[in-house]
C-alpha cells in the first residue's frame, strides 16, 4: 500500500477538508489553520504559517487528544480551487437561464482566461 493512499485515506476518513495537487496535500495546520502543506508520498507536512511541522502520525495523535488541534483540522476549510470552480459553473449556470446571452458570453470570457491561466501554469511547471 502506498504512502499516498494511507494518507490520502486518513484525510477522507476524519473529514479533514483539503486540496490535493500530486504530491501535495494542502490541508488546514492543527496550530494555527493556515494552509499547510503535505507531501503524500513521505507523508511529512509544514506549515508555512506558523512553521510547525510533522508527520502522519502527529495528525493521528492530535486527532485522537480531541482538543483545540482536532476542531482545527475539522472545522476549518481551505481553499480549494476545484470545489470553487464547479460552485461558480453552477452559479453561472443559474444565472444564464435568467438572463440569456449576456451571461453566457461573460462566462465564456471567464472560461477562456482560466485556460489561459492553466496553460501558463502548465508552461511554468
Ligand atoms: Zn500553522
Amino acid at each position: 500500500m502506498s504512502s499516498e493512499y494511507v494518507v490520502l485515506s486518513f484525510f477522507k476518513s476524519k473529514r479533514i477538508h483539503y486540496h490535493y495537487e500530486k504530491p501535495t496535500i494542502i490541508f488546514p495546520c492543527p496550530h494555527c489553520g493556515l494552509e499547510a502543506k503535505m507531501n503524500a508520498m513521505i507523508g511529512l507536512w509544514k506549515c508555512e504559517g506558523c512553521l510547525q511541522q510533522g508527520t502522519l502520525v502527529t495528525l493521528m495523535e492530535m486527532m485522537d487528544a480531541d482538543g483545540k488541534e482536532q476542531r482545527l483540522l475539522q472545522h476549518v476549510k481551505i481553499y480549494n480551487p476545484k470545489e470553487e470552480y464547479q460552485l461558480i459553473k453552477r452559479s453561472f449556470e443559474r444565472l444564464i437561464e435568467v438572463h440569456g446571452d449576456r451571461v453566457e458570453k461573460l462566462y465564456k470570457r471567464v472560461e477562456k482566461l482560466i485556460d489561459y491561466h492553466q496553460e501558463e501554469k502548465q508552461r511554468r511547471n
